[in-house]
């Protein structure tokens, strides 16, 4: 085989080699999203329920100094009963007194009933807290991963690049430019195998002139169809 073509086909599967750890390293970011989702729709329930306890809290504080102030009324109104003169004024202070416990007793019963509320939502903030932590874990724990994995496909593919340096070095300018410029448009594929009678890379049924023409290897032989340069796999 014609000693460039021999190059290049080394210098292919290097470039291959490196591809597919350029590829496989971005992924490593996709990889992460489901992670950070989960964390962000945990996050998301937890702030949600935060409010939801925060406006129960309110209301009921409200509903606490409302309670209060009637509390003090209703003393008034008692005291009053002593220095009333007459029936009607004792009746009318009398119902007041009356409405006014009723107010105050729907308002003991609504407090008590957030304070039972309040009570759900602080466990179950609780509970949201601690899946959060959860999640967070388990997502530091995958950034660690795809942070170690990055590193050893970095080592990796600085390893490759020393020996396809070497290589390029030996290949005639012209074939490697011939080279890379096929490689930036063919998807990172420009030398690939015969496979029988078809091109290995676009899978074309090549010509009989042709697969003899590239068996014998002694030129530069591309396929018709995506003009990529075609050689003969060695055994
Ligand atoms: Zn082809």
């Amino acid at each position: 085989m014609l000693e460039d073509l021999k190059l290049l086909v080394q210098l292919q599967t290097l470039d291959s080699q490196i591809d597919e750890r350029e590829e496989k390293k971005a992924g490593l970011p996709k990889r992460l999203i489901p992670f950070k989702e989960r964390v962000e729709r945990i996050n998301q329930k937890l702030r949600e329920a935060k409010g939801e306890l925060e406006d129960l809290q309110k209301k009921r504080r409200h509903e606490e100094r409302e309670l209060e102030a009637r509390e003090i009324e209703l003393k008034k109104y008692q005291r009053q009963l002593y220095q009333v003169k007459d029936n009607k004024a004792y009746a009318a202070l009398e119902e007041e007194i009356a409405l006014t416990k009723e107010k105050n007793e729907a308002s003991e019963e609504e407090i008590l009933k957030s304070l039972e509320l309040e009570e759900g939502r602080i466990k179950e903030i609780k509970e949201i807290e601690e899946k959060l932590k959860e999640e967070k874990k388990e997502l530091s724990r995958e950034e660690e991963k795809a942070k170690q994995e990055t590193e050893v496909l970095d080592q990796e593919i600085a390893k490759i690049n020393i020996t396809r340096q070497k290589i390029a070095k030996k290949v005639s300018p012209s074939s490697l430019s011939r080279y890379e410029k096929l490689r930036q448009g063919k998807g990172g594929l420009a030398i690939v195998p015969l496979e029988g009678s078809s091109c290995g890379g676009c899978h074309m049924n090549l010509p009989p002139q042709i697969v003899s023409e590239v068996k014998k290897g002694n030129r530069f032989v591309t396929c018709e169809n995506c003009n990529r340069i075609l050689y003969r796999k060695e055994g």
